[in-house]
């Protein structure tokens, strides 16, 4: 699966595949990610908010 991180435009290569809801780290600036659709892939940075992610 291919992702483009939108705040920095880096590449993502998740490790596995991407749920949606999910946030993630992007590697590249940081930003956090969230998965808001899979087909197409759709993602937009999730507000920060208290680190309780996990990970
Ligand atoms: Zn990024």
């Amino acid at each position: 699966m291919d992702a483009t991180c939108p705040e920095c435009a880096g590449k993502l290569e998740p490790k596995h595949k991407l749920e949606l809801g999910e946030i993630f780290g992007c590697p590249d600036c940081g930003s956090r990610l969230e998965v808001l659709g899979l087909e197409p892939l759709k993602l937009a940075a999730a507000p920060s908010v208290e680190e309780d992610w996990g990970e």
